[in-house]
């Protein structure tokens, strides 16, 4: 079966466009069509794009209850599901709910016609709609250490599987857990793996400040103060982190703030309603960044989203 172009562009304006199919996109597709709303979620890339670049037969953090579309619905065989498990679980989701999916198409530009009215402009189509929901992630812009050598063909910025570099040299740069899980992966299937970490990210304890996790602190370390080291590679992972693109959003006149890493939209935290009314974020780019999250403000947002828009219709 294709998942294709299931909506085209009618003259028929819609109630809502929801920009990204990730757990928030999906979910809010739910409740969209649950309100009877008039929907379309625009996807770049394919459903779950980033599960779907998750490392190969990675388990999830994450316990079913906290991943899954309905309750029970996902039943990994182990205590929680690999990424295969869980893109099968999103997927059929989307299949047996019919949702209006378009994936291969990229959001290029939103611009405000007049109040409650939006054009979209897309890689293949334009659509008028009456609110806009980003779930677009925060996976856009992987971070660079900009430093010489880092575009050499051999530096990746995402890591999906290890198999190529049996028996290499593999370098993994990074102080989080997706750096140390991939340095584990390289290293248990026969690369000659480093990582390369700050003294302080290890020694993090913190989850709240993105410490890795306990289960994947299993490593030995190699540490040297103050001296050059030169370390052999065939293969360089950068895994440093990402950030959300922004750029439409900031177009359309949101305003954002810096954090300490990362820059945020601006958000009503009852409605998720940017100071652009009308425009609406969830997902991992917000303070709700987790899967959990992703899937849960969906449902609580878009019945008050679908209740504006009726008041707005017997106005
Ligand atoms: C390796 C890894 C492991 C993780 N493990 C866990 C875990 O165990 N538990 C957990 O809770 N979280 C985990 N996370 C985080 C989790 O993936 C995110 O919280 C989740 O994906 C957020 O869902 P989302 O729908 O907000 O964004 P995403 O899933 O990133 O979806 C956003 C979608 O928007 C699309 N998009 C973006 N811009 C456009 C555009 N202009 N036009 C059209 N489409 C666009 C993208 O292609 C993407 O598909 C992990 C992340 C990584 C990278």
């Amino acid at each position: 079966m294709e998942i294709g172009l299931l909506w085209s562009p009618m003259n028929e304006p819609l109630d809502l466009v929801i920009i990204g199919a990730g757990p928030a996109g999906l979910s809010a597709a739910y409740a969209a069509r649950q309100e009877g709303l008039r929907y379309l979620v625009i996807e770049k890339g394919t459903i779950a794009d980033t599960i779907r670049l998750y490392p190969v037969g990675r388990t999830l953090f994450s316990t079913p209850n906290e991943l899954e579309m309905y309750e029970g619905a996902l039943r990994p065989c182990r205590e929680k599901p690999t990424r295969e498990e869980l893109l099968s679980h999103y997927i059929h989701f989307v299949l047996d709910n019919d949702l209006n999916i378009n994936a291969g198409e990229s959001v290029l530009d939103v611009q405000q016609l007049e109040p409650e009215r939006f054009l979209v402009h897309t890689s293949k189509h334009d659509y008028e709609a009456s609110r806009i929901l980003f779930a677009i992630g925060a996976m856009a812009h992987p971070r660079y250490l900009n430093i010489p050598g880092e575009d050499l063909p051999k530096v990746h910025h995402l890591f999906v599987e290890p198999y190529a570099y049996i028996r290499k040299d593999a370098l993994v740069v990074g102080g989080g857990n997706s750096a140390a899980e991939a340095a584990l992966f390289l290293s248990e299937e026969g690369a000659r793996t480093t990582l390369a970490i700050w003294r302080e990210d290890w020694e993090n304890r913190d989850p709240k400040a993105g410490a890795m996790k306990h289960w994947v602190r299993s490593l030995t370390l190699t540490t040297e103060e103050g001296e050059t080291l030169t370390i052999t590679n065939d293969v360089v992972f950068v895994l440093i982190g990402s950030d959300a693109d922004l750029t439409l959003l900031k177009k359309l006149g949101v305003t954002t703030e810096t954090g300490k890493l990362t820059e945020i939209p601006l958000y009503d935290p009852e409605t998720f309603e940017t100071n652009v009314p009308g425009v609406y974020v969830v997902g991992h780019f917000t303070h709700a960044r987790h899967i959990k999250a992703a899937i849960d403000v969906p449902r609580r947002i878009v019945p008050l989203i679908a209740q504006s828009l009726r008041a707005g219709a017997t106005k």
